[in-house]
């Protein structure tokens, strides 16, 4: 389940693009999405670049049974 998408800005620093994805956070609070992991600040949920909720780091590779860069390597080929 991905967060909804609300806003998306591309900046460009110098020369080049950078895209920052704005979501409203399960908690309500609106988070930027400009990394591989995006942690929100009220509630340290995590997301992925696309909005997926990560779980946290200490349980990567326990409970979903993928290892961290098996999600990282999914965040790539998602379209959104
Ligand atoms: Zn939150």
């Amino acid at each position: 389940m991905a967060l909804v998408i609300s806003k998306v800005e591309q900046v460009s620093i110098f020369g080049k693009t950078h895209t920052y994805k704005y979501a409203t956070c399960e908690c309500g609070s609106e988070i930027v999405l400009d990394d591989f992991t995006n942690y929100c600040d009220d509630c340290e949920r995590i997301y992925d670049f696309s909005g997926h909720r990560l779980s946290s780091p200490r349980n990567w590779g326990e409970d979903t049974g993928e290892h961290w860069t098996d999600v990282a390597n999914y965040s790539w080929h998602d379209d959104w």
